[in-house]
Formats: structure tokens, sequence, C-alpha cells
């Protein structure tokens, strides 16, 4: 086998939902919504059956796609995004993040990830021959330190990899961290990959600035987001790419032969979901701040401890008080006999950090009471 994949390991985050399947628990552990997508989407999608298309789209995002999409993301980015030439269509951000990466770094070249992080970041790294330099975001409040991060930059990085708002902590960036970023970036001459996919899951009073927005920092900015968790169609696999159009036109070449393109008549289905209008976005938030007060108001009767998410829909949970050093042995523990599946916090940390498990509360209120109920026992 290739010597490439030695250290890959398989995704955790997949495995605990086979493992949650396996003992019919309720799976708070890969991050993905119980409840249906905007109606607009699946009518879209019925009548796209019957009348396609069904064949190829635009290998770099239908026309229709990207007009809609370009409009969405200047009004809600505040800057110009132009849909011939600063826009490619991904099968999710998963193929964005790789696809962007594959596009700027060399084999051997470096990029900051800031640890803890999404697993598929060092996948990423791994599959393109890409070494990673950990930053911690140090616990418990997830901040990084300046001067650390410089002495990653002094490392001659190729890019820094940004999740924001952040899985698994659930922080959301503030304007003077992504300053302080964004300064590192132009002074070392970097590139900034960004994970936006909790764009609009993003609770008050914090607010999500795009990295791209700063100033001078469009030019070197590869924003990747998707329409997995913003319009709840994790399946459909659609994501993409924003930045400069001459990096655009390499990255459309990247993805072109990674996929050649996302899903045709999904596209057409998810238009119905980039023209709804301001109202949705105000409901999406509204809807997970009541999840998220649910859930963890269900936490605290519980008594357990955690880091309080200022964005996205997870949330880390300490578990030190249960003496259990393993948390992986802890989380199937928690699947087989409480009946609630969460993901092991040390899967997301390069540090030895094993005191966290993370859930997510992207789940219908019935689900959620359901799984507090069997939290319970914990007491
Ligand atoms: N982003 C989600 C999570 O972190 C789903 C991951 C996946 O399996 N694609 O749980």
């Amino acid at each position: 086998l290739s010597n490439r994949l030695d250290g890959f390991t398989e995704s955790i985050i997949r495995k605990m939902t086979r493992i949650a399947k396996q003992h019919d628990a309720i799976n708070l552990s890969q991050g993905f919504p119980d409840f249906d997508p905007p109606r607009e989407l699946l009518d879209e999608l019925r009548i796209a059956a019957d009348e396609g298309p069904h064949q190829y789209e635009i290998t770099w995002g239908s026309e229709l796609f990207r007009k809609k999409l370009a409009e969405k993301q200047s009004k809600w980015m505040g800057i110009p995004v132009d849909p011939e030439s600063n826009i490619v269509v991904t099968c999710g951000s998963t193929e964005a993040m790789m696809a962007a990466m594959m596009t700027v770094c060399n084999p051997g070249d470096k990029v900051i990830v800031f640890s803890p992080f999404y697993e598929n970041y060092t996948a990423d790294a791994i599959l393109t021959g890409v070494t990673p330099i950990y930053v911690p975001l140090a616990p418990p409040e997830f901040l990084f330190d300046p001067e650390e991060l410089r002495r990653a930059f002094e490392q001659g990085v190729k890019a820094i990899i940004l999740c924001n708002p952040s899985n698994p902590t659930g922080k959301v960036f503030t304007r003077s961290e992504l300053e302080t970023i964004a300064s590192l970036a132009v002074e070392f001459d970097a590139f900034v990959i960004t994970d936006e996919v909790y764009e609009h899951i993003v609770f008050e009073p914090y607010t999500h600035t795009y990295m791209a927005s700063l100033p001078g920092m469009f030019e070197r900015t590869l924003s990747c987001s998707s329409l997995s968790k913003t319009y709840s169609i994790t399946g459909w696999r659609l994501g993409y790419i924003i930045g400069p159009a001459g990096v655009i036109d390499v990255c459309r070449k990247v993805h072109d032969f990674l996929t050649v393109g996302a899903a045709a008549p999904l596209q057409r289905a998810a238009v119905k979901g980039l023209e709804l209008g301001d109202d949705y976005y105000e409901g999406l938030t509204r809807s997970y701040e009541q999840k998220r007060t649910l859930f963890l108001e269900g936490l605290d009767r519980i008594g357990l401890k955690y880091y309080k998410p200022q964005g996205a829909y997870y949330v880390l949970v300490d578990i030190s008080e249960f003496g259990e050093p393993d948390d992986y042995k802890f989380c199937e523990w928690l699947a087989s006999e409480i009946g609630v599946a969460a993901v092991p916090g040390s899967s997301f940390f390069r540090e030895d950090v094993r005191q966290y498990i993370r859930f997510h509360f992207a789940k219908k209120e019935e689900t959620l009471i359901e799984a507090l109920k069997r939290l319970e026992k914990l007491k």
C-alpha cells in the first residue's frame, strides 16, 4: 500500500456513527440534522427529477447556482463576488478544503492548523503531502497565543487553515483575533484557507466575520463553505470555494480532475435555498439558539461542565469528574450503556487532551429531550 497513508487513521466521527447504530444509541456524534431541509428545496428537487438536468453541469458549477451564490455571498461577506471568476462549486466543503490545499501547496510544504481541529484537515494534509504545524487553542477558553502563532508562521508556512465558527469547540473568532491572523498571513505571505460551513449558526452576542472581508485579505483567502448546514442538506454534498480569480482558475482544474462536478439536479434544487430571504437565516439561528438553550440547560441540570458554544452546533463537555482517563472508552460506554453517542474529544486535539467529549445538538427538540433523559443517569 501507499506510504502516503502511513499514519492514516479512520474517521472517528464516522466510526462513532457506526457504534451508535450498533447500540441503537441516539447519535449526537456525527453532526447532521434529523429534520428536513426547507420545503422550497424539496419541491424543486421533485421538478428536477422530471425535468433534469441529469447530465454533467459546467464543471465549476451551474451558471444559475453560481449567480445566486454570488448574490448571496456578496451580501453576507460584504465584498463583491463574481460568479464568473471567483467561484468553484464542489462536492461539499470536504472537497473544497482538499482542492484548496492541493491548489496552494506543494508536497513538503507546511500549513498551520489550530488544535483542536476538525479531523479532515490532517487527512487533507497527509493526502497532499503537506506537514501540519499545530498551534493550540488552549482550553478552557480556546484562545491562541499570538507569539506562538508567529513562531509557527516563522517556520515558512504556505497557508493557515481556519475553521470559523469552529468545530469542535463552537468558538467564534473575534474580529481582533482574525486581524492578528490576517496580519501574520500578510507579513509571511501565506494563504488563509477557511472552513466557514457554520457561518449562519452564530449565537448572540457573537457575530461572524469573514476573513476574506478584512482589508487586503480577499487576494490571499480561499473561503470554503457549503450548503450542508445552512439548508440541512448534508447528504447533497454541495460546497464551494470563493477566492481571487487567478487562484480559482487553478482550483477549477483541481476540482475538475477530482470529481468533474457537483450533482447537477441537486444544484438546481439548492438554488431555491440561495434565493431565500434574510428571514430564513434569522429563523435558522433562532432555531439553533433554542436547541442550544434546551441542551445546555439539560447539561446544567445533570451538572456537567462544558464550554458554551458561541456558534456551530457542538458542545465540548468536560468528563474529568468521571475518573475515566480514556475518552474513547467513555464514549463506547456512553453509547452502549447510556444510549447516547458522542465523539471522544482527543480525536480533535494534537496535544494529549482526553478530558472532553463532543456532542452535537442539530436534532429535533424531542430527540434532544430523550438524549438528556438518558444522560440523567450520569447524575
Ligand atoms: N462536520 C460534521 C462533524 O464534525 C460531520 C462530519 C462528517 O462526517 N462529514 O461531525
